[in-house]
């Protein structure tokens, strides 16, 4: 269908001023708005027409660009509902069009989100959780108390006392809007007196004082997969917040923080460890035990001559791929350990060593 002209959709002329527009759109507007018309698909085409018109006449800059080229010249702005509608307060007054607006031009302006309608659903939560390098590793069923609202046990969430139902409420009839007029303009809001939910309550539940929500703790059993990282989130449906009345419940993420180990360092999949090595090992090679983050120990050979801060290579003994197959490895790192406290033996022996090697003992510059 080929686009109508927009001056000939708000009925003006070319020449007519930016009041003149406003007006135009304003009676279009009251006219069409999709609270007066509800289930009227025509008319809430015509409100969008009329919307996208006044969209681009208002704007100067877009305005000129449609004179010159038509429909072709404003089809980069053509991008309604993402707040394009801030200002809007001049055409409506001071009144909070947020809902109306964003029901209304959810998915056929600009592609917006759809957020879950208010007060339908519960808030997400978010929980903390410590955990140590090892259970990273292996992973774990961790058991953790979140506080949070639960559907009142006493009255079944109604917030009402057993023996009286919620009564209708008589400010909007159970509507949950009421419709206010300020000057010519009326436009729907929310119920002030049962906030939305279309029902009072006369007689409260004492164990919610009417809310229809306690508070509660409850457990949660939280399994950590092998191979989190820190900050990693893990989500838990349904287990957040209750909302009031009807609504369902938000959800629980569980944020993972991995304390920092006194042995091992992380580095991606990979463990860094740090191992204390005699010096005549060093010198002669042989074979050492190292722990892993496992908690086994296992086998690495030392080759005669390895260097102070060489690293070795332990295949397959890091934190695991997060779903998927295999390990990261163990990276060892020599430290040559220097004995502190000789014998009067050991010193002789060392003096002879250093004798054999050619190396003064006493004084003597290396260099
Ligand atoms: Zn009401
Ligand atoms: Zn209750």
């Amino acid at each position: 269908m080929a686009k109508r002209d927009y001056y000939e959709i708000l009925g003006v002329a070319k020449t007519a001023g930016e009041d003149e527009i406003k007006q135009a759109y304003r009676k279009l507007a009251l006219k069409y708005h999709p609270d007066k018309n509800k289930n009227n698909p025509e008319a809430e085409e015509k409100f969008k027409e009329a919307t996208e018109a006044y969209e681009v006449l208002r704007d100067p800059k877009k305005r000129a660009s449609y004179d010159k080229f038509g429909h072709e010249g404003v089809k980069g702005f053509e991008n309604f509902g993402r707040g394009a509608y801030t200002d809007f307060s001049d055409i409506f007054g001071d009144f909070d069009l947020g809902d109306i607006f964003e029901g209304f031009f959810g998915s056929s302006f600009g592609g917006g989100k759809g957020r879950p309608k208010r007060g339908r659903r519960g808030a997400d939560l978010q929980y903390d959780l410590n955990i140590d390098l090892e259970d990273a590793a292996t992973g774990k069923e961790v058991h953790i108390e979140i506080p949070r609202s639960e559907v009142c046990e006493t009255c079944g969430g109604t917030g009402s006392s057993s023996k009286d139902k919620p009564a209708v409420c008589p400010t909007c009839n159970g509507m949950g809007q009421v419709r206010q007029t300020q000057g010519f303009f009326s436009i729907t809001q929310v119920c002030p007196r049962c906030r939305g939910e279309g029902k009072i309550i006369t007689s409260p539940c004492k164990t919610c004082n009417g809310s229809g929500l306690t508070r509660k703790k409850r457990t949660i059993t939280v399994k950590i997969p092998a191979g989190v990282e820190s900050g990693s989130r893990l989500k838990i449906s349904g287990e957040g917040e209750q909302a009031p009345g009807e609504g369902t419940t938000g959800d629980l993420y569980v944020v993972i923080h991995i304390k920092k180990h006194p042995r091992f360092d992380r580095h991606g999949n990979d463990i860094l460890s740090l191992v204390d090595i005699a010096f005549p090992i060093v010198c002669l090679g042989g074979e050492i035990e190292v722990p892993t983050i496992y908690g086994n120990r296992v086998k690495m050979k030392i080759p005669p001559g390895t260097e102070n801060g060489q690293i070795f290579r332990l295949k397959g003994n890091g934190i695991p791929y997060l779903g998927s197959y295999g390990k990261g490895d163990q990276l060892v790192k020599i430290n040559i350990a220097v004995p502190k406290k000789l014998s009067s033996r050991q010193k002789e022996l060392l003096k002879e060593f250093a004798k054999l090697s050619g190396d003064e003992t006493s004084g003597k510059d290396f260099y």
